[in-house]
């Protein structure tokens, strides 16, 4: 492929199997094995030569594919790490492996740069459910209250908002404001989470939401969790916020994507059960070899849309491919929200 030798492409390939092969390869249930990164190598090779020669940084989310994760960004992690890469990026372009509303913040983030979304129209059922025309009605009627979105928004309900949080950031976050009334939006079970955490430490707050969910995290039930712990008794079962307060309730722990990270890595146990997108199972596998993990196999169909041919595809016309774009008034407003997430998280884990 492109002039790339047979020898390039075993040397690739052996440098993939040496980061993949004690992680699950979710299309064939097995561990990734060399006859397939031998398929991904001429992808990546091709993809990591491009990115360097056309000034682009790649950003990929934990939930997408380890041939994008592990093969060719330059920075995995969570929206909130991701966002923070954002911010410092030197490159003139920046391609982002996730879904629509964190394309729009990296370019909100960085107005000067172009940013791209190989799947151009991946989308996020949460941060689709509400609209900037809703957010405005709510702020008549909540005239007292703090706004606060969850990244997973729309630039435009950014724009309406006093600070954007991540899953990493929200409950501290939220017990800073001074406000005593809290307008949530858009995750109801996350608001939910909210609402059991500020109780947790003795923090008086009231807490609106409205009821939207993320389409992957909201099918965990209580259901699931007792079948897990009938079939794995040892498992520390871990969950996202996202999920309802049912079932994070249930959970030994609950927390951010780099947060679920950082709970395996310092456990002592060595089974997991991991209520989340199954991306996520890819890197703590990677992270703790030693450990075993169970999925229920939900993954996110709109995260899943990034590949590597479509990352190429960018790449080799990049003139032509379509930028994210953000309207400077809007970028404008939402960028304060953003710029409050930053300065009121303070130092935070990194991943
Ligand atoms: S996992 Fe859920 S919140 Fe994340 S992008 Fe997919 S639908 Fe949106």
């Amino acid at each position: 492929m492109n002039g790339l030798t047979a020898d390039q492409q075993k040397q690739e390939a052996e440098r993939l199997f040496a980061l993949l092969s004690t992680i699950t390869n979710f299309k064939t249930k097995e561990k990734f094995s060399y006859e397939d990164c031998l398929k991904i190598a001429p992808l990546s090779l091709r993809i990591n030569q491009l990115k360097q020669k056309n000034d682009a940084l790649i950003l990929a989310h934990y939930y997408c594919t380890p041939d994008i994760v592990y093969g060719i960004a330059d920075f995995k992690g969570d929206s909130y790490a991701l966002a923070s890469k954002a911010v410092n990026a030197k490159e003139k372009n920046i391609i982002f492996c996730g879904v629509y509303f964190m394309a729009q913040t990296a370019k909100i983030i960085n107005p000067d740069k172009n940013v791209f979304l190989p799947p151009v129209t991946a989308g996020c059922s949460l941060a689709d459910g509400i609209t900037a025309e809703e957010v405005k009605e709510l702020k008549q009627k909540y005239s007292d209250a703090a706004f606060v979105c969850y990244i997973n928004s729309t630039a435009q309900v950014k724009a309406y908002c006093d600070v954007c949080v991540t899953s990493a950031n929200v409950y501290d976050i939220v017990a800073k404001l001074p406000q005593k009334q809290i307008v949530f939006v858009p995750d109801l079970f996350m608001a939910e989470n909210i609402r059991t955490e500020l109780k947790r430490r003795n923090i008086e707050k009231e807490v609106f939401f409205f009821f939207f969910s993320c389409c992957v995290h909201d099918k965990y039930t209580v259901q699931d969790i007792e079948e897990i712990k009938k079939n794995h008794p040892s498992a520390k079962i871990i969950s996202h916020p996202e999920c309802a307060k049912e079932v994070s309730g249930l959970s030994d722990y609950c927390g951010s994507t780099s947060g679920m990270l950082a709970y395996v890595k310092n456990s002592t146990a060595t089974e997991f059960a991991v209520l989340s997108e199954n991306g996520i199972i890819n890197s703590l596998e990677l992270e703790n070899p030693s450990k075993t993990f169970y999925s229920t196999g939900r993954t996110c169909a709109q995260m899943k849309r990034n590949t590597l041919l479509n990352v190429l595809g960018v790449l080799e016309n990049l003139s032509k491919a379509p930028k994210v774009e953000v309207s400077a008034q809007t970028a404008l407003k939402a960028k304060k929200a953003i710029d409050n997430m930053f300065k009121m998280a303070g130092k935070q884990n990194d991943r």
